[in-house]
């Protein structure tokens, strides 16, 4: 039997958990969350350039589905 290799099988993971942020809807006082990436994305396609705030970013609310702004 050949010695055992200890091999560290610990994958690095590409992707990073950047976290979430907290949407609250006005119609509904639903507070929802969600994920910077899909921030960042929803960013990108409206206007080019992404940052950590969402005074910009529109999201539905999943209760009402009523827009929800995000705030700083
Ligand atoms: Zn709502």
């Amino acid at each position: 039997m050949p010695p055992k290799k200890k091999r560290t099988n610990k994958q690095n993971n590409s992707l990073e958990d950047f976290g979430t942020t907290t949407f609250i809807c006005k119609s509904c006082q639903h507070e929802f969350e969600v994920e910077w990436e899909i921030i960042w994305e929803i960013q990108e396609y409206t206007h080019g350039y992404v940052g950590y705030d969402t005074t910009d970013v529109y999201m539905d609310c999943p209760k009402c589905g009523k827009t929800v702004e995000g705030s700083e």
